[in-house]
């Protein structure tokens, strides 16, 4: 008993090792290949594991190694089952070639078999566990009954296999579940954290993050990069004519036009409220020019169709700054871009200016 506890602990702990090595994108029917084998070898590898701290009787050797396979069945499907498989069987001989060692080869594939059917049924997740663990435990029964004589031993072991075999079972489940649920929450509210909720485009948090890395590379590298401030004209009135709803699906429909006017690598931004940024990496003064004059057409071109069925019409204005076309200190760009946004706003409005 001490012996399954203890595969129950070193179990656990390397289940909890194996999903943080894989959080960044954990084992599913859809992941490579390679991505499956290299996930089932270690998945065989923590059975191997589990076999060095088996409780031995005689040739006979009692462990967990069934559950890295039922894991790597339910979420993988049969590659990685088929690896981890071959791991243990092979892994099993080390420790001698007996009668123990081939029933041992039925043992593995009698469960990956039907841990494999059961994964591809339409039970609830802990239907499928029980199951699983379930049909382990009988393959493990008929196994044990036909290479151990000792009944009073037998009576007393196989009970308590069934209880830490199904403890060990949920356990694991329940750590890679738990583990698999924070990875992804947290991912979620990172790529969110850095997201603007209507438009899709990056926040300002995100800009600025963007901004100051490339300052930091700016600084190496010298390459060229220039910045774009946008603002809608006269946005207010929008609102005060249709209401703040139209008035946010003219700045998401913006948010496209941005999107489409724009190279694929440039990085586009709502500042907040009505002001947007692109920020153009390896692009000089002209280009930033002709993109420039490229986003105010489109937008002025674009009929906005509101929800209430009106159409209307916007215009932008842009200023522009750029490194080292307009100043030679990279940290200035917004200063310079803002101001040229200023003066484009006080000479009329739907323009482009460039920072003096
Ligand atoms: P200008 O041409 O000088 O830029 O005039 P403007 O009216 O566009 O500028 P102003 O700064 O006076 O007004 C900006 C308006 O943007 C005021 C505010 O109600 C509106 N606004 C800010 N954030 C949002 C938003 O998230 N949704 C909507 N619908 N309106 C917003
Ligand atoms: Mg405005
Ligand atoms: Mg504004």
């Amino acid at each position: 008993m001490k012996e399954l506890l203890s595969n129950l602990a070193i179990l656990s702990s390397l289940l909890i090792l194996y999903t943080q090595m894989t959080s960044a994108s954990p084992l599913s029917r859809g992941s490579s290949w390679r991505r499956k084998i290299t996930i089932g070898l270690f998945g065989g590898l923590l059975s191997n594991i589990l076999m060095q701290y088996s409780m031995n009787i005689g040739n006979t050797i009692i462990d967990l190694r069934h559950i890295p396979i039922i894991i790597m069945a339910y979420y993988g499907g049969y590659l990685p089952t088929l690896s981890a498989g071959v791991l243990i069987i092979f892994g099993r001989f080390l420790f001698g070639f007996n009668t123990s060692s081939f029933a041992a080869i039925l043992l593995v594939t009698l469960i990956s078999a039907a841990a494999l059917l059961i994964s591809r049924r339409q039970f609830s997740k802990k239907k499928k566990i029980f199951w699983m663990v379930t049909i382990s435990n009988l393959v493990f029964t008929v196994l044990v009954l036909n290479l151990l004589n000792d009944k009073k031993l037998l009576l007393f072991l196989v009970p308590i296999y069934w209880g830490i075999s199904y403890l060990a079972g949920f356990i694991s489940f329940s750590v890679v579940e738990y583990a698999r649920r924070s990875q992804e929450l947290f991912s979620r509210y990172k790529a969110e954290s850095a997201t603007d909720g209507l438009t899709g485009l990056n926040n300002f948090r995100k800009f600025d993050e963007t901004f100051n890395q490339l300052l930091f590379n700016q600084e190496r590298m010298s390459e060229k990069l220039s910045l774009l401030y946008i603002d809608i004209d006269y946005f207010k009135k929008i609102n005060d004519r249709y209401g703040h709803g139209e008035g946010d699906v003219v700045l998401k429909e913006l948010g496209n036009i941005l999107k489409s006017s724009t190279r694929s690598f440039d990085i586009v931004s709502r500042n907040g409220g009505e002001e947007f940024t692109v920020i153009l990496r390896d692009c000089g003064l002209n280009q930033a020019i002709e993109l420039s004059e490229l986003i105010r057409k489109n937008v002025e071109e674009f009929t906005f169709i509101l929800n209430s069925g009106h159409q209307m019409n916007i215009t932008v204005s842009i200023g522009i700054a750029s490194f080292d076309d307009t100043t030679r200190n990279a940290a200035d760009l917004i200063d310079d871009a803002d101001k040229a946004l200023y003066q484009a706003k006080r000479t009329g409005r739907n323009r482009v200016c460039v920072s003096q």
